[in-house]
């Protein structure tokens, strides 16, 4: 039995939920576990637990009754309009989640990454760069390795430093965190359905940045508003494209200050936002390990074979010299901007945009409109962006998911791009981004192996 006596309620036992639970049990704390739902499976997993929960409720509902909790880690599964979760609300004294559960009981020191884009690739990257310049580091937060697993790993010495992916609706919810080093990639228009207004989703994702403790990385873009959000805390590095930033990017070479790191040309990562990802890691590197970690062959070696996962900017297939790229990652008007470049070539991007909307500004997409040739509309915001986007961009209105990446790919001569980088959530069609981008996937290259035998498409 730990010490601590407070009493914490677990409500919603999905992947967090147990991840939360696994570390409860693990502390030894006198924690309960509430789902809304009873299943085989749920009962199975609460009797694995090594340290039992004092109470399970089972199919608990706005009705049941509930005792009083100290501590509430409460599921981001209940939405604000859930009956269940005032009721929850009204149970505990303090409200919290499953990554700030686990952040406040590692017992370790730990980097942190926010931004509107690029926070997995640089959450992934920094954690290679420790762990080359010499850290047992690690990955978590939002890559099916949860923050109190990653805990439970510190807590039974397998790892020193986690590198955390940190959200806006964490952080929205959280007290301000103390990582050793944060870094905030960028800000653009995402999730305003949430947050209400840029400035409300600009100041949770500044939270990150708060504690007077902490290193700070910043894009030297952002520095402008730095005083609005962090009136008393003016130290931070910068990185970004511009010479001016203490991370730059200049000639074609990654640079810290007036010193050569490694040429754009010798990395694995494409295009503009990824060197400035680059840059954010290893700005983050240095904010924790000292600027010379930076230099290491082993750290350079690590960054020039580092590739950003599945489902971004990927190029999975090329056929009769048209190339098919999978960013199916691309939930916002920033992210496309960003494969738009990075794919190049004048008017020669067909475009796959559609699908769930967060109240976002798609005029964002029009200063990058050169790289499209034509876009393909699918899904609930389809009017949205049409009514934004069309008086400057070819734009066809397609029944179904199928039909926009037929008629994608109809449109496609060799040279063109076609490309899955949809500016929007993936919910309304899909189970998730991935099962979208494997859908898109498979259907090209059912499409395109038809063509190859002549019937169809492309020919
Ligand atoms: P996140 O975890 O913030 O969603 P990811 O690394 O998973 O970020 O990338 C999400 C999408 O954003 C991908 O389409 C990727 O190509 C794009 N992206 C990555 N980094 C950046 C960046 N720095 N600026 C703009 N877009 C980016």
């Amino acid at each position: 039995m730990n010490n601590n006596s407070a009493t914490y309620l677990i409500a919603g036992c999905g992947v967090s939920g147990r991840a939360a639970a696994r570390l409860a049990a693990r502390l030894g704390l006198r924690f309960s576990l509430l789902d809304e739902h009873d299943t085989a499976d749920l009962r199975a997993f609460a009797g694995s637990l090594p340290y039992p929960p004092e109470n399970i409720f089972y199919g608990f509902t706005p009705q049941s009754s509930l005792p009083q909790f100290d501590v509430l880690i409460l599921s981001p599964g209940f939405r604000e309009t859930n009956p269940v979760r005032s009721v929850l609300e009204q149970h505990a004294a303090r409200i919290t989640g499953e990554l700030e559960f686990a952040l406040e009981h590692c017992g370790k020191s730990y980097a942190a990454v926010t931004g509107t884009n690029g926070k997995t690739t640089t959450t992934e990257l920094s954690s290679v760069l420790f762990c080359a310049a010499g850290l047992r580091a690690k990955a978590c937060g939002n890559n099916g390795y949860a923050m109190s697993d990653a805990a439970i790993d510190c807590l039974d010495d397998r790892l020193d430093f986690p590198v955390v992916e940190v959200s806006s609706f964490q952080l929205e919810t959280m007290r301000i965190p103390t990582p050793a080093a944060a870094a905030f990639l960028n800000l653009a228009s995402d999730h305003i359905d949430r947050h209400g207004t840029m400035e409300a989703y600009a100041a949770a994702k500044f939270k990150l940045l708060a504690n007077p403790g902490t290193s700070r990385v910043i894009n030297a873009n952002l520095t402008g508003i730095v005083p609005r959000f962090l009136p008393d805390h003016p130290g931070f590095q910068t990185f970004s494209g511009a010479q001016s930033a203490d991370f730059h990017f200049t000639g074609g070479i990654l640079m810290y200050q007036d010193r050569p790191i490694v040429a754009a040309s010798e990395l694995k990562l494409q295009g503009e936002h990824n060197i400035e990802n680059a840059l954010a890691a290893l700005a983050l590197l240095a904010a924790v390990q000292g600027a010379e970690a930076v230099f290491l062959p082993a750290v350079l070696n690590a960054l020039k074979n580092f590739t950003s996962g599945e489902h971004r900017l990927e190029h999975f297939l090329t056929v009769n010299g048209i190339r098919f790229i999978n960013d199916s990652k691309a939930t916002n008007p920033h992210a496309v901007n960003a494969a738009l470049k990075a794919l190049g070539g004048s008017h020669r991007t067909i475009l796959l945009l559609g699908g769930l909307d967060k109240d976002m500004d798609f005029k964002e997409l029009l200063p990058c409109s050169e790289y499209i040739k034509q876009a393909f509309l699918f899904g609930t915001c389809a009017p949205r962006i049409r009514a934004a986007i069309e008086k400057v961009i070819p734009c066809t209105d397609c029944a179904s998911f199928a039909d926009a990446a037929a008629a994608a790919i109809q449109a496609a001569v060799p040279g063109d791009t076609v490309a899955l980088s949809p500016a929007t959530a993936s919910m309304d069609m899909f189970r998730n981004y991935r099962d979208r981008g494997n859908q898109f996937k498979e259907l090209c290259r059912k499409l395109t192996a038809a063509s190859e035998d002549g019937q169809s498409a492309l020919s």
